[in-house]
């Protein structure tokens, strides 16, 4: 079996979900994996990463985030170690330092996957294009093969490793290009990459003053993330960072309900691997219906208030 290493994340000291899942495909694919967490406070997160199945974790502790920094130091240790896949998450940060670890090892990256296996020992992926209208499958013929993952898009497993912890060295000196500031937004909500649950609005809404009662009230009943469409966006109704879509964030929930959303191309190309979709639009063709696991076929302004009293019953909130 292929020696593996996951690339984990943590935030603000806590392992992020995408660090379990990158560890949980590992796991699967070859039956051990290593993980490397970078950041500050990377070796107390080693014990949660082991749950999902990580032998060894590498912690490098770093201040601040650098792409550069960080890919130097994991292609260092993929190097040192042997490491012949290298999975990483589709994130932000992901994508900053995918690319950057196979230049340093003179490889390849092949990104997004929302299906992965192993053919022999090479990693085989299938993913959606051209905004989800046509899928490719392909493989990495360079060694070492680096992979990035769309997050939630693989299931979580708990099937421990020993998570034995080894230090490795971050520099963050000598860096050409530095991280000036980090200023993270002020919100309890999950992030909308990782919540199981994700409720967007669209310019069926009307306007900025009912976003909270229709999108961020039905979300908070239920612990989801919220998105939101470019038109509600562009309308600056909501802060840019909540769009979904081919310009904004990929996101791949368990559910997700569109509420007043026609269902664009380009706004399915951001949700459309989603594995429940609940559409509520008053016109029967909405696109959105086509890709919808259900559908409702109302004012919005009808459904919402009734979909909220259920679920405060649900969550006896
Ligand atoms: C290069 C490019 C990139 C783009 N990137 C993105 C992207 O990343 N993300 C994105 O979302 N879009 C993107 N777009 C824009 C996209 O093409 C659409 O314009 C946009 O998604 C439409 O948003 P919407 O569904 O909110 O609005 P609309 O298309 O106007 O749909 C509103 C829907 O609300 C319904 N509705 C109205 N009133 C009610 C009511 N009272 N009750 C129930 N339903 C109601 C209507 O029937 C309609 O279907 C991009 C476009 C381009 C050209």
């Amino acid at each position: 079996m292929p020696k593996i290493l996951a690339v984990g994340e943590i935030g603000g000291g806590q392992l992020k979900k995408a660090s379990r899942e990158v560890t949980s495909v590992g796991k699967k694919l070859a039956g051990s994996v290593d993980t490397v967490l970078i950041g500050s406070g990377a070796a107390g997160c080693a014990a949660e990463v082991a749950k999902h199945g990580a032998g060894v974790v590498y912690a490098g502790e770093a201040a601040e985030y650098s792409g550069e920094a960080y890919a130097k130091a994991i292609a260092a240790l993929v190097k040192d170690k042997g490491y012949e896949i290298v999975l990483v998450p589709h994130s932000w940060t992901g994508r900053d330092i995918s690319s950057r670890i196979a230049t340093h090892l003179g490889s390849a990256v092949i990104s997004d996957a929302t299906e992965i296996s192993l053919d022999g020992d090479k990693v085989k992926i299938k993913k959606p294009v051209y905004s989800g209208k046509a899928y490719v499958e392909l493989k990495c013929k360079a060694t070492p093969q680096v992979v990035t993952i769309r997050p939630n898009s693989q299931p979580i497993a708990e099937e421990a490793g020993a998570g034995s912890v080894e230090n490795i060295t971050v520099d963050l000196s000598g860096l050409k290009a530095k991280q000036v500031s980090y200023s993270a937004q002020a919100t309890n909500r999950v992030s909308v990459t990782e919540a199981d649950i994700v409720v967007s609005g669209g310019r069926g809404i009307k306007g900025p003053e009912n976003f909270g009662p229709m999108i961020e009230e039905m979300a908070d009943l239920m612990g989801a993330g919220v998105g939101a469409t470019r038109a509600v966006v562009d309308a600056g109704w909501v802060d840019h960072t909540l769009q979904i879509g081919q310009t904004g964030q990929t996101v791949s929930p368990n559910l997700y309900i569109a509420v007043g959303i026609s269902g664009a191309i380009q706004h399915m190309a951001g949700m459309g691997s989603s594995k429940y979709i609940v559409a509520i639009n008053k016109d029967a063709d909405a696109p959105i219906f086509k890709v919808s696991t259900f559908g409702v076929v109302d004012d919005l302004f009808n459904v919402v208030p009734v979909m909220k009293e259920e679920l405060k019953t649900h969550y006896g909130k």
